[in-house]
């Protein structure tokens, strides 16, 4: 049974709630994973909050010391946490492998945070008085995290609030949580005092404790929006600070002088790698102009066909399976309803099987063209290996679809047109934007958050963004007057 870790030590759920976990290749079920009830995640909150106060106080630069050891730990142990990643999820190695580095740069950051917490001073602000402002701690904050980066996303949270001196609490997602433990292992092999992080497993009611304790005074969550959207409302209406990130539809525009062969490439990679199961991947392609179009779909054919589908141990593998069979079922039927809605499918990853692994959740990519805005396929994040293409006939018409989408979170357009590229990045209406970059997610000292329903809340995650979210400013101003007395003042200090 894989158990929570709370106050420093693995504990068994005794909720009498489990569910199971399972490798997506084959199909097996490798674990239960113990489902903790509100009165165990009640008692992890008065654990993290008894922790607090003693943390808060401890200097920026001695919290930074165990978080460069942890750093130290997770380079060491990277295989082994690729390899977690792998056995849950399905994402082939080499894929786990950047997932915990992009996670360590947050680390790497993190150990710099003692510099961002530095304060502001101005002297004489009026007579013999001077002021000076810093950022605090909030105290006990929390976060709650998807299935598709498991060492990532966590690690896009809790070391920067950690730093900032808050104690922390990690409800991961049920389906992938042992690359998790493994990690939180490691924290506290690095000198972190106990109840600094607390790692809760469970669903819903764990999610709901969070969200209504009034001694949790911060929410990070990332996951699909329809949660997103219920953990800001909830989250805000009990009065805590929430960031809330969502899915996406991401667009890429090929502009008729892109590099067409770059283009493919960054497409295959950002479409297809890790099964299509990322919120920055690349679900649409907008190649403006029929002839742009025609060129994409020659070369674009051959490649989805020859997509190298297989378990995350074989190195030739490309991309591994979809997470569970419901999600194979999900996508399988969107692919369906975009046939029955008159788009063209070119490949169809459906009916994908593999030898010694047919009870595996393998799909293999689909691609579909003259995909029009008003199809499903064309509204709904799928959240797997299906690319549609959506021919624009001009620059301003691809800007508006993207611009006109319920989501926001990242896009690219491909083009050797200086002006074209500036003006996208000045105009278009998404949090993340890459130019001749398909997947331009921030490194570590930026942040990263998407626009409209891929993003609830004032603030993006990580860097210095994340700094501002898990601590709050405190304004002194102080007069030491010596001999003068002034006298009581009744107006306003002019
Ligand atoms: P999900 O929303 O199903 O789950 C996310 C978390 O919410 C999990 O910890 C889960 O236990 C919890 N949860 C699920 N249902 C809940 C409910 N009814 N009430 C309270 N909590 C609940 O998401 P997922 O399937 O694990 O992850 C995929 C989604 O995450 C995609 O939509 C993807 O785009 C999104 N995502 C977004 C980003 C981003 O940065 N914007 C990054 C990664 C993933």
């Amino acid at each position: 049974m894989i158990k929570n870790l709370i106050n420093g030590a693995y504990v068994e759920s005794a909720s009498g709630q489990s569910q199971p976990v399972y490798n997506p290749a084959t199909g097996e079920v490798t674990e239960q994973l113990g489902l903790s009830s509100a009165d165990e995640m009640t008692a992890a909150i008065a654990v993290a909050s008894a922790a607090a106060p003693e943390w808060a106080a401890m200097p920026p630069l001695k919290r930074a010391a165990c978080m460069f050891r942890f750093n130290e730990l997770i380079g060491k142990h990277a295989d082994d946490i690729a390899r977690e990643i792998s056995r849950e999820h399905g994402k082939t190695h080499a894929d786990a492998l950047g997932e915990v580095s992009r996670g360590k740069e947050v680390v790497e950051f993190a150990c710099g945070i003692p510099n961002l917490l530095k304060g502001e001073f101005s002297r004489n602000v009026g007579p013999g008085i001077d002021s000076y402002s810093d950022r605090q701690p909030l105290g006990v904050v929390a976060g709650i995290t998807p299935f598709n980066f498991p060492a990532m996303v966590p690690l896009w949270m809790y070391p920067v609030a950690i730093a900032c001196g808050n104690t922390f609490i990690l409800k991961p997602s049920e389906r992938d949580p042992s690359a998790v433990n493994l990690i939180a292992d490691l924290f506290h092999q690095s000198g972190f005092p106990n109840g600094v992080l607390n790692v809760v497993h469970g669903g819903k009611e764990c999610v709901d404790t969070l969200l209504d304790s009034p001694d949790v005074q911060a929410i990070s969550f990332v996951g699909s929006t329809p949660i997103a959207e219920y953990v800001y409302q909830r989250g805000s209406a009990n009065g805590k600070r929430v960031q809330a990130l969502g899915g996406a539809k991401n667009h890429m525009v090929i502009m008729p002088d892109a590099d067409m062969d770059q283009a493919v490439d960054a497409l295959m990679g950002a479409g297809f790698g890790s099964a299509g199961e990322r919120c920055m991947a690349i679900s649409v392609a907008v190649p403006v102009g029929e002839g742009t179009a025609d060129a994409l779909i020659k070369k674009l054919v051959p490649r989805v066909e020859a997509l190298k589908v297989g378990p995350a141990d074989d190195p030739d593998s490309e991309m591994g399976p979809v997470i569970t069979a419901e999600a194979k079922d999900r996508i399988s039927s969107l692919i369906d309803s975009g046939v029955k809605e008159g788009a063209s499918l070119l490949v169809d990853g459906r009916s994908m099987s593999l030898q010694g692994y047919e009870n595996g959740y393998f799909l293999g990519g689909s691609l579909f063209d003259h995909v029009t805005t008003d199809m499903a396929i064309y509204q709904q994040e799928i959240f797997g290996p299906v690319v549609s293409v959506v021919r624009a006939t001009d620059y301003d018409q691809a800007v508006t679809m993207i611009n006109d989408h319920e989501y926001g979170n990242g896009t690219a357009i491909f083009t050797r047109d200086g002006d074209a590229a500036r003006a996208f990045a000045d105009s278009i209406q998404i949090g993340m934007v890459g130019i001749n970059v398909p997947l331009p997610v921030p490194v570590a000292y930026h942040s990263f958050g998407g626009w409209k329903r891929s993003l609830f809340g004032d603030h993006s995650i990580y860097g210095p963004e994340g700094v501002h979210f898990y601590t709050r400013l405190k304004t002194v101003t102080s007069r030491w007057p010596g001999g003068n007395r002034e006298g009581a003042v009744f107006s306003f200090p002019a």
